[in-house]
């Protein structure tokens, strides 16, 4: 701990957070959407049980005023509530198995909107979710990061890499994308770990292709970020980046959530958080040191003071894909097939840490022998092949494809 965040975060007010329950709403397409009120963003941990079926919301530093009790429709048996101290754990019971999204907290007039999303699902034989993968494209906006020659942008290589992530996530049963940013848009650094934490992200990566005064030094990184690092960096602050710090954590908004308090409230789901981001970081990078394109500047995951990192229980990491002050790095950069190899990296080092810390209730869980992908207009199969790593022979023979045109819809088993 550093000397002087006890004092940052003991100036702040702690919020009482009171949830109530507001509404239930039924679309269409069979999707039912159960919404809370918050007054901030809490820290919330969700997950399914069965035998009975249920989901279960437990939200962190809340409180209701009654127990919330709502008797609803098929598949909603009840939607309950129960106080534990300053937890408030929110019970929805169901008929049967459904397909649900993790809580999103949205900002609204009144606060916060706590949405949860479920679809009735007959076939499912257990209650299942997608993992939520959070994709942060580094700078954007007023903020270019480092400049490479011929005038390359930072911000822009992060975006096309992390655009190709999306794509492969997008496409890949069991995976839904999160984008930070999906366009050449201004955004602060609380707003990029706040949002994920809003969208319910599993996982928070960040993308960077930074650059040094010697254009010599080059190659890829993963790091994550540790308070030791923040508090050595700390000390040695000069007035004006301390002040700079400051100003950025005292300029969070009375609805955002306050890390730095919750790190210190909840340090056990702290170290677990800082275990899982070094495994997630190191599957990154052995996946970085296996593609032909790519150097290693450092080959072990590192320790910096990247506070976009700070999450206390999001597996966070960021990817310095190169030196974009490098000739060869800012030259493999600038073109798809070096962007598409940090992308497929990046993707293959998140899939096999979920294949070995698994979530359950997800697909990766139920089904880790292979991949199912969505085969989208434009592609070739050589393309596909790159992107996950595998030979074009051996999707063929996987699908028992036998050279017949491929087409758009059509799912690929694809073995990793
Ligand atoms: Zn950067």
């Amino acid at each position: 701990m550093n000397k002087f965040l006890p004092l940052l975060i003991f100036t702040y007010f702690i919020h009482a957070n009171e949830i109530q329950f507001n509404s239930i709403d039924e679309y269409k397409d069979g999707t039912l959407n159960i919404s809370f009120n918050l007054e901030q963003v809490a820290y919330i941990n969700s997950y399914a049980l069965e035998n009975p079926s249920r989901l279960v919301l437990e939200i962190n530093d809340t409180y209701s005023k009654k127990p919330i009790n709502e008797i609803y429709n098929y598949p909603i048996k009840k939607i309950r509530s129960s106080q534990d101290n300053s937890l408030t754990r929110v019970v929805i019971d169901l008929y049967d198995h459904v397909f649900w999204h993790k809580p999103i907290q949205k900002q609204v007039d009144s606060g916060i909107l706590m949405d949860i999303k479920l679809l009735k699902d007959k076939s499912l034989k257990e209650n299942m979710r997608d993992i939520i993968v959070a994709i942060d494209a580094g700078h954007g906006g007023k903020y270019p990061g480092a400049v490479g020659p011929n005038n390359i942008l930072e911000k822009d290589v992060t975006l096309l890499i992390a655009k190709e992530i999306e794509r492969t996530l997008r496409d890949t049963k069991g995976y839904q994308p999160i984008m930070i940013r999906d366009g050449d848009q201004t955004i602060s650094l609380n707003d990029r770990y706040q949002d994920a934490r809003k969208n319910g992200a599993d996982i928070f990566i960040s993308i960077h292709a930074d650059g040094f005064r010697l254009s010599s030094v080059k190659g890829a990184s993963v790091f994550i970020w540790s308070e030791e690092a923040s508090s050595t960096i700390a000390r040695n602050l000069s007035d004006k980046k301390r002040e700079r710090i400051l100003a950025e954590i005292n300029n969070l908004k009375p609805t955002d959530f306050n890390e730095d308090l919750a790190r210190e409230l909840y340090p056990d789901v702290y170290e677990k958080k800082i275990k899982q981001s070094k495994i997630l970081g190191t599957k990154i990078l052995d996946q970085l040191k296996r593609d032909p394109f790519t150097k290693i500047h450092k080959k072990n995951v590192e320790y910096a003071d990247f506070r976009v990192l700070k999450s206390i229980d999001i597996p966070s990491v960021l990817v310095e894909s190169g030196f974009i002050t490098n000739p060869e790095d800012a030259a493999r950069l600038k073109g798809k097939p070096g962007r598409r190899m940090i992308a497929r990296s990046i993707f293959l080092g998140i899939h096999n840490y979920f294949i070995e810390n698994p979530i359950s209730g997800t697909l990766i869980n139920e089904n880790k022998d292979y991949l199912e992908y969505t085969i989208q207009k434009g592609d070739v199969l050589s393309e596909i092949a790159i992107r996950f790593g595998v030979t074009v022979e051996s999707i063929d023979e996987k699908n028992k494809l036998n050279n017949k045109p491929i087409y758009p819809g059509q799912i690929l088993r694809i073995y990793i």
